[in-house]
């Protein structure tokens, strides 16, 4: 006979279980247990609504990971030479991310381009110039920081990433933001923003706020290569940086980021 979970346990389990997933872990076997312990089925919880809390945090704090980049190359060990989802027939080489495994920033970009595909690393080409020219602006380098992408192979065409790739590749990206813990994430554009959050929502609306992201803070900005097409915007992806600068203490340069 089964017993009943009081509904904090029932909650905090299923949190738990949710959070496996978005790992990429799903499958979970048991020990034989006293049928006196039995657990009733655990039912996730409600979404809770986008402007709260957009992503379903871990219950207990999670210890922190000592080895960093062992843990990271772990991930990178763990995907392997991926043929997981459809993206791996046309890339030339797999983009798993770079920078300081230890960054108190982190950028989540869509997803490799060409440039990115020819030399395995995330923001090369001239969108990636501009993000360069974006993290000096908040008086930074690039090797201070961590980046990524949702997905980790150039979709064709450079054509927006589909819902099922997002899904295979992101638990993967889940785990990396796991072990940096960053204390902020920046997301740039409307995919990374989307799919980091599980909202969909316009960048006007997804803009201008912090959210709570797995411990960390996360804003949302444009993109640099949708900077490049509309330079107007600049000036409003500046804010946001200057947001960001602003909770990590760090000093507003005089001069704006330029192309
Ligand atoms: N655009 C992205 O979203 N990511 C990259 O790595 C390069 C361009």
């Amino acid at each position: 006979m089964s017993k009943p979970l009081d509904s904090s346990t029932r909650h905090q389990l299923a949190a738990r279980v949710n959070y496996y997933r978005e790992m990429g872990i799903y499958d979970f076997y048991r020990r034989p247990v006293d049928e006196s312990l039995e657990l009733e089925a655990v039912t996730a919880p409600e979404p809770m609504p986008a402007k709260q809390c957009t992503v379903s945090q871990p219950t207990e704090p999670l210890p922190t990971i000592q080895d960093k980049p062992a843990a990271l190359k772990a991930i990178r060990a763990d995907i392997g030479n991926c043929t997981r989802c459809r993206l791996h027939k046309g890339r030339t080489n797999l983009v798993f991310g770079i920078g300081n495994p230890n960054a108190e920033l982190m950028f989540v970009g869509e997803g490799p381009g060409a440039d990115e595909d020819a030399q395995g690393e995330p923001f090369v080409g001239r969108a990636g110039q501009l993000l360069n020219n974006m993290i000096s602006a908040m008086g930074l380098k690039r090797e201070d920081v961590y980046i990524a992408n949702v997905v980790k192979c150039r979709p064709p065409g450079n054509r927006t990433p589909e819902k099922d790739e997002c899904d295979i590749c992101s638990p993967f990206l889940l785990r990396q933001i796991e072990v940096i813990k960053p204390r902020v994430i920046v997301a740039l554009g409307a995919v990374a923003a989307k799919n980091l959050l599980a909202v969909n929502d316009s960048m006007a609306n997804l803009r201008g706020r912090w959210y709570d992201f797995r411990g960390s803070r996360l804003a949302v900005t444009y993109h640099p290569a949708y900077l490049l097409r509309d330079p107007r915007q600049k000036k409003e992806a500046w804010k946001d940086l200057q947001m960001v600068m602003k909770y990590l203490g760090l000093t507003p340069p005089t001069k704006p980021p330029s192309e």
